[in-house]
């Protein structure tokens, strides 16, 4: 259609996003965060994380390379639910790892035409959106379910 924004995939992978993690702490329910500490010449991915809650003072340590599970609404190191997860198309959860994450979502979906990404980038975030989140039918709930979980981050 004319005059929608032509939508190119940055090439951002899940694990770029997840150096800084919005989760629910597990002693207070309050917003909490598990952060990467980076080590020279190491992949992000590996690198050591520390949970913190600034509402209770708990805080966690978790050392470099150890096992880590990626593909659902909880963080990948020390498996908290994430503070950004809602339900919507019919039971789906749909969820972010912070607000880098959303935007990322929510500019893929606002534009109306949807490229397909280059060779070589299967990885990215966006080539790996499960089929309901990229789904026409679905982009109105979608968008709405995502202005409403960035709310809860002001
Ligand atoms: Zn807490």
């Amino acid at each position: 259609m004319a005059g929608e924004l032509r939508y190119r995939d940055p090439g951002t992978r899940i694990y770029d996003l997840a150096t800084d993690v919005d989760v629910v702490c597990p002693r207070c329910g309050g917003r909490a965060f598990v952060l990467a500490e980076p080590v020279d010449g190491e992949l992000e991915l590996f690198w050591p994380r520390r949970f913190v809650c600034p509402g209770c003072g708990r805080s966690a340590f978790r050392a470099a390379g150890q096992w880590s599970c990626w593909g659902g609404p909880i963080d990948p190191y020390f498996g908290l639910p994430l503070w950004l997860r809602t339900t919507c198309c019919g039971g789906r959860t749909l969820w972010a790892f912070n607000r880098a994450h959303l935007e990322l979502l929510e500019g893929h979906l606002a534009a109306g035409l949807r490229e397909r990404g280059m060779a070589g980038q299967g990885m990215t975030l966006i080539a790996r959106l499960p089929a309901w989140l990229k789904s026409a039918r679905h982009r109105g709930e979608v968008l709405s379910a995502l202005i409403r979980l960035r709310r809860s981050l002001d």
